[in-house]
C-alpha cells in the first residue's frame, strides 16, 4: 500500500490541467525522493501564493492591490479589451509586445458538451465591465482556434450583442492566420502579431 502522503499528493497533482493519474503519481514519488530543500522551496512558494491577488477588473493574477498594473496603466489603450481564456494566454500576448490594450481573463472556455461550463466563467463580469466603461470600443476575442474557442467566441458575441448594437461596439476575432487547433498560449510573436493585425 502507498503511504497516505503519496496518495494525497497524487490527488492534488491530478487536479492540474493536462496531468493524468499516472503522471501525478510519478510527481508525488519524485517529491518524496527529492532533496529537503526542494520540498521546502515548494512549501514556501505555495505559502506565498496567499499574497497574490486577482485583479477586480480583468481577473488577472498579480502581486499588488485590487487593480493590476495593466488596469492602472493610463498609457494603455482603453478602447480595446482582449478576451483571453487564461493567465498564460495573457502572458503570451503581453510578452509578444504586439498589443497595447486591456485584457479580460475568462477563466476557461465554454464547452458545447458541458452546460455548466459557461456559468463558471467571468461572462457577467465582462458584460458589466463593457457596459460601464464607455471608452471601450472594441472587444477582441483572442481565443484558441479550437472547437471550444470557436464555441466560446460565438457565445460571447451573443451575450455582448445588445451592447454592440447600442454602442457600435466592434467585436473582432484573431485573424485566421491561426491554423485550426492553434492554442493561443503557444503562438510565437510573428503569428500572434499577424493574427492581431488581421483581426476581423
Ligand atoms: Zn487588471
Amino acid at each position: 500500500m502507498k503511504p497516505g502522503a503519496i496518495e494525497k499528493l497524487t490527488n492534488f497533482f491530478s487536479m492540474l490541467p493536462g496531468i493524468g493519474p499516472r503522471q501525478a503519481l510519478r510527481f508525488a514519488y519524485w517529491f518524496a525522493n527529492a532533496d529537503k530543500s526542494v520540498v521546502g522551496g515548494l512549501k514556501k512558494a505555495l505559502d506565498e501564493l496567499e499574497s497574490v491577488k486577482k485583479c477586480v477588473s480583468c481577473f488577472r493574477i498579480h502581486a499588488g492591490g485590487n487593480l493590476c498594473p495593466i488596469c492602472l496603466d493610463l498609457s494603455r489603450d482603453r478602447s480595446k479589451i482582449a478576451v483571453v481564456e487564461k493567465d498564460t494566454d495573457f502572458e503570451t500576448m503581453e510578452k509578444s509586445g504586439v498589443y497595447d490594450g486591456h485584457y479580460h481573463i475568462l477563466g476557461g472556455l465554454i464547452s458545447a458538451l458541458d452546460a455548466e461550463s459557461a456559468s463558471r466563467l467571468r461572462l457577467k463580469e465582462l458584460f458589466g465591465r463593457v457596459k460601464k466603461e464607455n471608452a471601450v470600443k472594441e472587444i477582441i476575442l483572442a481565443l484558441s482556434a479550437t472547437p471550444e474557442g470557436e464555441f466560446s467566441a460565438r457565445y460571447i458575441e451573443k451575450i455582448l450583442e445588445p451592447l454592440s448594437r447600442d454602442r457600435k461596439l466592434k467585436m473582432t476575432r484573431l485573424g485566421r492566420g491561426l491554423s485550426t487547433g492553434a492554442e493561443l498560449e503557444y503562438l510565437n510573436r510573428e503569428t500572434l502579431k499577424n493574427a492581431l493585425e488581421n483581426r476581423k
